[in-house]
This record gives structure tokens, C-alpha cells and sequence, in this order.
């Protein structure tokens, strides 16, 4: 019997959950991998079918976490972008509007030939430094933040008064057209058509110039000397606006927060939340990633918290390609971080969730609102009959079907670290 220091682990494959792959003779994805300690938490914990949202509502990675960590995503999200910018390490303030941008390559008729910019790996934060200090003194009284991360990947944060997130994405989201003017989004209320239209400008205005310094910067030289496609542009989407959240350990008893995540929307959201973000330099985000130093880095911090939230990104990687032996893959990789957690945990006083934040199937290729497959087990737990871990086997689950929200609650009641609700 647990005391009142249980540990939690929340566990997310991201995109884990699928559906029937006719390839895979019908199974999916999870049901066709191999999967021994996967199948070892469901023989010895209690299994369930989680909607992150409501019951077929596809959702992101970004709102699905934030559904997990007990912030309702319909009351708390309002775009991306902030996840984006503190992702990245920019500082936001109630009332900003973040985005993220790409550094994209344009011709000299301003026609997108490569969005990504050939992915480079060297040379953006000088290029970022030299649009920083293009824009020092702001755009028609807005102050701007622009900073790059990993590969193409970078950052914009706008500053003043009377913006509005309600914007369109300059990124087109194909090549072989120019970028697309920013403009107030057809979701945008009444009252914000004005706010939305003057923060529309400076977007353009930021493009515009961003692209004229990044066209004659010396790394753009050296790109084209060395044949590589320039980043002579930087274009923002996923418009977000900065809105103050309670942190984690208030939402939760004064539960200690941490996360060991692949994603950088959900470090951005980890930030957002007031949880430490723990870097592992192994775990790239990519099928390359070293899941047992992942594992590793949760057994070692677990002792510091109450709670680590752990998500590997591989397995949507795989769905998004729509490749089912790379998401069989990336799954199996899943699979081996919990056996090591298995190994290595004292287990009547830790309890796991072992979830995904949506499906990502072969056969779209997309997220779907389609429930993802959960098991608990550990500290507490009452066993139920289901003995694999996938998605028909969980269906059957002693728990039954949860909503994202329930997670942590669940979690929290098993090692005791709840209030009750009345007398
Ligand atoms: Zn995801």
C-alpha cells in the first residue's frame, strides 16, 4: 500500500493508436508489434480506451497534452503559436500573439521552391540575429521577438497593444507559390476584425523585411556558394495568443511537475504550465531516438517529482508517412523504454499511464478522433482481465472509457494523492 508519496509516470506514444491496416491482415499497428512490456503492464494493471476530447473529435499533439495535464484545451487554447515561441525559449506576456515560422526558400520571383529551406543545420541564428536586429525598434509600435530553433524551425512573438491571434498563415503550406498575405481568419469575432487587421499588417511588414535582410545575409551567400537552397524567408503560422494558465502543481495539490518530451509544442506547453523541462540530448525526436536513455533520464529524475510526463515521438512519425513497419518500429521503441522502467522502479509505490495523445493511422495518415488504447498499472491499480496492449484488447479494460481530462485524476487516486469530493 502506497503512503502519500506515490510517483507518477504519464507515458505518451505519441500518435500511438490506429486502425485496422489491411496489410497487417486487419490488425493495427500496435496489435502487429511486438510488444512483451506493453502486454506485462496490461496482464498487471487495468486497461481503457481514452477520447482525448470529446469522442471523435481529431485533436493535436499541443491540445491533447494539454488535455492530459488537466488544462481543458476549450477554455485554455487559443493556437499554437505561444507553445511554439516558449519551445523555443522565448519569453511570452498575457496579450502577446506568437507564431511559429519557417526559414523557406524563395526565387527571384518570390515563389516558394523549397519550405524548409533544405532543412539547414548551421547558420540560423545569425540569420535570426540580423532580423532581431532589423526589426529593434518594432513595427508601427509593436515590439518583436523572432528566434530560431532546430533546422528550419523559428519563432515569432509580437508585443502591444490591441492584437489579435485571429490570423491566417502567411506559409502556404505548399511550394510553388508565393507566400500568402496575413489576414484576420474567417474565425475571427466581429470585434476583433480591427485588432486583427492592424496585427495582419505588421505580420506582412515583418515578412516583407524579414525577407530583404535574409536575402543579403552572408549565410545566404555561403548557402548559394555552396549550392544549398537559401533561407531567404521567414514565414509565420499557427498564430497564438498568450493567455495566463495556473501552473501545474496548483491544478494539481501541489504535485511537482516534470516532463521528459520530444515535442517542442508540448515543452512549450511544459514551460507554459510552470513544469521543469527536462533535456535529454539522445532523444532526437526522430526514429533515430535513444528510448532507454529517455527511460533512463525518468527513473533518474523521478525521485526529484511527483509526476514526469514522457512522450516518444516516433510512432507518428510513422502514421504520417503512412509506413507501417516504421510505426511497428517506433512502437516496439515505446515498448523497450517501459520495459526498462519496469526493471528499474519501485513499483508498489509508482504508478504508470501508458497512453497516446491521438491516433495517427496508416490509412490516413492524419490525426483522428478515433479513442486511444490506455493501460495503469502499478501502485494501486486494481487488475483487470485484459492480458495485450492495443486497441481492441483495451476495449475491454476493467476501467472502461476515460476522456482525456480523467487522466490525471485517475493517476492521482490510485497512488492516494486526491481530495475527496464531499464529506
Ligand atoms: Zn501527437
Amino acid at each position: 500500500m502506497a503512503g502519500h508519496d506515490g510517483k507518477i509516470i504519464m507515458f505518451i506514444g505519441d500518435g500511438m493508436g490506429g486502425r485496422d491496416v489491411p496489410s497487417l491482415g486487419g490488425k493495427t499497428c500496435l496489435e502487429a508489434a511486438n510488444t512483451p512490456s506493453l502486454d506485462a503492464l496490461a496482464s498487471g494493471g487495468a486497461s481503457a480506451m481514452m477520447y482525448l476530447a470529446n469522442p471523435g473529435q481529431p485533436i493535436g499533439s499541443d491540445t491533447a497534452h494539454m488535455a492530459l495535464l488537466g488544462y481543458d484545451p476549450h477554455r485554455y487554447y487559443r493556437g499554437r503559436g505561444p507553445f511554439e515561441a516558449m519551445g523555443v525559449g522565448l519569453d511570452m506576456q498575457p496579450g502577446d500573439v506568437a507564431f511559429r515560422c519557417n526559414f523557406s526558400t524563395l526565387d527571384d520571383n518570390g515563389i516558394i521552391i523549397d519550405r524548409r529551406a533544405g532543412r539547414p543545420q548551421t547558420g540560423t541564428e545569425e540569420l535570426a540575429a540580423a532580423v532581431v536586429d532589423a526589426f529593434k525598434d518594432g513595427i508601427d509600435g509593436v515590439q518583436v521577438f523572432f528566434r530560431a530553433s532546430v533546422e528550419h524551425r523559428a519563432a515569432l512573438v509580437l508585443r502591444g497593444e490591441g492584437l489579435s491571434y485571429h490570423l491566417t498563415d502567411v506559409d502556404p503550406h505548399s511550394a510553388g507559390v508565393k507566400p500568402s498575405l496575413c489576414e484576420p481568419s474567417p474565425d475571427c469575432p466581429p470585434d476583433e476584425i480591427a485588432a486583427a487587421e492592424r496585427t495582419a499588417a505588421v505580420v506582412n511588414a515583418f515578412v516583407e523585411g524579414a525577407a530583404k535582410v535574409l536575402d543579403a545575409s552572408p549565410v545566404n551567400a555561403q548557402r548559394a556558394a555552396e549550392g544549398l537552397p537559401k533561407a531567404n524567408a521567414a514565414l509565420p503560422r499557427g498564430a497564438g495568443e498568450a493567455v495566463d494558465i495556473p501552473p501545474f502543481s496548483t491544478m494539481h495539490g501541489g504535485l511537482r511537475g516534470g516532463m521528459i518530451v520530444e515535442v517542442d509544442l508540448v515543452r512549450g506547453l511544459g514551460d507554459y504550465a510552470k513544469m521543469d523541462v527536462i533535456r535529454v540530448p539522445a532523444a532526437t525526436g526522430r526514429r533515430d531516438t535513444d528510448e532507454i536513455a529517455i527511460a533512463a533520464a525518468v527513473v533518474e529524475n523521478l525521485p526529484k517529482y511527483d509526476i514526469l510526463l514522457c512522450n516518444i515521438k516516433a510512432p507518428d512519425l510513422g502514421g504520417h508517412d503512412r509506413d507501417p513497419e516504421q510505426k511497428i518500429q517506433a512502437i516496439e521503441k515505446v515498448d523497450r523504454a517501459v520495459g526498462h522502467l519496469l526493471d528499474n522502479l519501485d513499483w508498489e509505490n509508482t504508478v504508470i499511464m501508458v497512453g497516446a495523445d491521438h491516433c495517427t493511422p496508416i490509412v490516413t495518415g492524419d490525426h483522428t478522433g478515433d479513442a486511444v488504447p490506455v493501460v495503469f498499472y502499478g501502485s494501486g491499480v486494481r487488475r483487470d482481465l485484459v492480458h495485450t496492449y492495443g486497441e481492441r484488447a483495451a476495449a475491454a479494460g476493467g476501467i472502461g472509457q476515460i476522456s482525456g481530462a480523467d487522466a490525471m485524476t485517475l493517476l492521482r487516486n490510485f497512488v492516494c494523492r486526491i481530495d475527496k469530493f464531499g464529506a
